[in-house]
């Protein structure tokens, strides 16, 4: 009937500031100037908002002696550590743009981000300087010993931050080139600004800006576990940025490890814990947690994001962890993260149902469209999630034609996600119809292993699937097409595949088969493919 099916949040409106991201974080910080802002659990080091502030405008400083300009991009290869939010933040002080690459990306992919992006500066770790140590680019290496060629830490932490940039920055201005891979195939990069992000930041602390702030001052400070990667958009925002506006304090890990989550978990009373589907699973059926006293956790409430969460997993995980409140999110890269919340603390509207992803947060509006007509549908009905508001990416780096397809001209995000609103606003996530694959949440695009594995002079023809996995939520898969007469062997492909990306990436199981079915246009037909192998469960 033409009729339009928009939704909005049912939430007020919230005020976005007109700051740009370090300005927001350190607003009134000369109040707090003592607490301790991030501690790292490698050795217990520990930053305190004083020295922060100090640090970052030193690492703005330093960034522009070593020549950053304006809208720069700063290319971060490092693994969680506390120094990660003051360079980044540093980054964007001095008009930079932060991209973060995943430190277990081979030297091929890095340089393709490095290629992509033209990024004009590098951070990174002894491990990850060897592997950019070709490029003609200013290399910071932080750690002990760094190579003559290369710019210590140091040069930028002793810095004079007190000494005026030759430029200001504006809200705006770009602040974040993360790379996603969104509907198509490959990984592009994110264009995301000051405001972007700090729509999204104010949306999602509503309801603690709404506190007055001599009620603030006295609430115990807040801690948060920094284990999601701080190379994703998440990691920064919802992890770092968000927790420094509520003055509370970061809690970093470089990896995971069950025992050593719990042990953080514990030793620094967290409360609140951002994880994945597979690291709630382990917490749920890994006995090594019944040899901690849990009675002593302090956790109030752990988050899930990135992949979807079987709601068996939420009850038995409530039912192992009483008190503990389960959210789940769904959100992403361009959207500058989260899309929608699972709770309103204090707020009339209270938590959405156990399986739904959660509702609308403010300012920003949904509607569910018919993948063929383009028609907006009414409540019950999945169709595909398309988003609106102020924290819709400014589109992907040197790429109109995938922006385009991916934000339509009447500013609508279409996320490649099926989903539906129910009466009570609670949404639901039922399926996906673009071709990205997540592997333990981490982003693996089709494309690029099908462009890797075509290169084999004995493959014909292949398509990468994605299956279902209950460790992993999904797995990737080939289904391959050997030249004719080839008898090369499914750990020859493994191998050969692994040699060129980042485990999470890899290959995890093969299907030979006859042919890759093509659509008269000659696309690859991966639903029917997909479909066939969770009917069949083989394709040999
Ligand atoms: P990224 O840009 O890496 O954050 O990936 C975003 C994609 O992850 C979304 O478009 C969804 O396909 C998926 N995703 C994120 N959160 C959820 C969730 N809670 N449930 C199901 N899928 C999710």
């Amino acid at each position: 009937t033409g009729e339009d099916h928009t939704f909005t949040s049912k939430l007020p409106p919230a005020t976005v500031p007109e700051l740009t991201i370090p300005q927001y974080v350190f607003q009134g910080v000369e109040s707090y100037l003592e607490r301790v802002a991030i501690v790292d659990t490698s050795d217990g080091r520990e930053y305190t908002y004083r020295q922060l502030k100090r640090l970052v405008e030193n690492s703005a400083a330093g960034m522009v002696q070593h020549g950053l300009k304006k809208g720069d991009v700063v290319l971060v290869i490092l693994p969680n550590m506390a120094e990660y939010f003051i360079v980044v933040l540093g980054a964007m002080a001095a008009g930079g743009v932060f991209s973060g690459v995943n430190p277990a990306s081979p030297s091929v992919e890095i340089e393709k981000q490095v290629r992509d992006s033209e990024a004009k500066m590098v951070i990174t770790n002894l491990a990850g300087y060897e592997k950019v140590c070709h490029l003609k680019l200013p290399i910071v290496v932080i750690g002990e010993n760094p190579p003559p060629e290369a710019i210590p830490l140091s040069s930028l932490f002793e810095a004079d931050g007190q000494a005026a940039l030759p430029f200001s920055t504006s809200p705006d201005d770009l602040c974040a080139l993360p790379y996603s891979s969104g509907t198509t195939g490959v990984s592009k990069g994110v264009m995301l600004t000051h405001r972007n992000i700090l729509s999204i930041l104010s949306q999602t602390l509503a309801d603690y800006e709404r506190i007055p702030p001599e009620i603030r001052e006295t609430l115990p400070q807040y801690c948060a576990l920094g284990l999601m990667p701080f190379f994703h958009i998440y990691g920064i925002t919802g992890i770092g940025c968000s927790t420094m506006r509520l003055k509370g304090k970061v809690v970093v890990m470089e990896r995971y490890e069950l025992r050593k989550m719990l042990e953080a978990l514990i030793k620094y009373e967290v409360q609140f814990a951002p994880l994945v589907p597979p690291i709630i699973l382990s917490l749920v059926k890994n006995p090594l947690v019944d040899e901690y006293d849990l009675s002593k956790l302090k956790l109030n409430a752990v988050m899930t994001a990135a992949a979807p969460l079987a709601p068996e997993l939420q009850r038995a995980f409530e039912a192992k962890f009483p008190g503990v409140e389960m959210r789940q999110a769904y959100g992403l890269t361009e959207y500058s993260c989260v899309t929608l919340s699972h709770c309103a603390p204090g707020h009339a509207r209270g938590n959405a149902k156990k399986g739904s992803v959660g509702f609308i947060i403010p300012n920003t509006e949904m509607k569910f469209i018919d993948p063929d007509t383009g028609k907006s549908l009414p409540a019950n009905t999945p169709g595909e999630i398309c988003v609106r508001g102020g924290a819709v990416m400014k589109g992907y780096y040197k790429n109109p034609d995938a922006t385009k397809s991916t934000v339509d001209d009447e500013g609508w995000l279409h996320t490649g996600d099926v989903g539906y609103i129910d009466d009570d606003g609670d949404i639901f996530i039922v399926d996906r119809v673009k071709e990205l694959i997540k592997y333990k949440g981490f982003q693996v695009p089709p494309a690029e292993l099908e462009a890797i594995l075509i290169s084999h002079p004995l493959i014909e023809d292949v398509a990468v699937i994605p299956f279902p996995d209950e460790a992993a939520g999904e797995i990737p898969v080939a289904c391959i097409v050997r030249k004719q007469g080839s008898d090369l062997s499914q750990e020859e492909i493994f191998d050969f595949v692994s040699s060129k990306v980042a485990a999470y990436k890899k290959i995890r199981r093969i299907e030979f088969v006859s042919e890759i079915p093509k659509s008269p246009a000659g696309k690859t037909m991966r639903r029917l493919l997909r479909d066939s192998l969770l009917k069949h469960k083989t394709l040999s």
